[in-house]
């Protein structure tokens, strides 16, 4: 494996940053999305969560959410990362609704994080999909 981790004792509410502690990937292609190496169409960045349009949508609205942090799927979520992962389900109806997503209840969006080969997962960086807008769509 390419990434590592060094050894922390980290609170989960503190904020853990890729750069700080080497948790990328080199051959990750959302890690290079993230250094700017591959370019993409950003919805948000902050210090430690990156969002961008899907580049092959099934939706009117279809972007993904991911960290920094290069963690693998949401299966490879430690309670360390209980407060990422808060953070990044708390960005979704916020992006969502920026980019286009109806409001709720006629509107609203879809969030997927799928996991694993079974669960469809094709990029081993955790990402969620959010997808919304006015049906019918390409899938789901
Ligand atoms: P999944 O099947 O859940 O792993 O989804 C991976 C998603 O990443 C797919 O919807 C792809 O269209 C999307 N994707 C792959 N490469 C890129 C890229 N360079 N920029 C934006 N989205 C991408
Ligand atoms: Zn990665």
């Amino acid at each position: 494996m390419g990434w590592k981790k060094k050894p922390c004792a980290k609170r989960k509410t503190e904020k853990l940053q890729a750069s700080e502690n080497n948790m990328t990937d080199v051959n990750c292609i959302f890690c290079k999305i993230i250094a700017g190496q591959i370019p993409s169409r950003k919805v948000y960045e902050d210090d430690e969560i990156f969002a961008f349009h899907d580049i092959n949508p099934w939706a009117p609205v279809h972007f993904l959410i991911i960290p920094k942090l290069h963690i693998a799927s949401v299966a490879h979520a430690t309670p360390e990362h209980e407060g990422l992962l808060g953070r990044m389900m708390l960005l979704a109806p916020k992006l969502a609704f920026q980019e286009g997503a109806r409001p709720y209840p006629d509107g609203g969006f879809r969030l997927v994080t799928n996991t694993g080969a079974e669960g469809g997962q094709e990029v081993h960086h955790m990402h969620w999909h959010v997808m919304g807008g006015p049906r019918p769509w390409l899938r789901g």
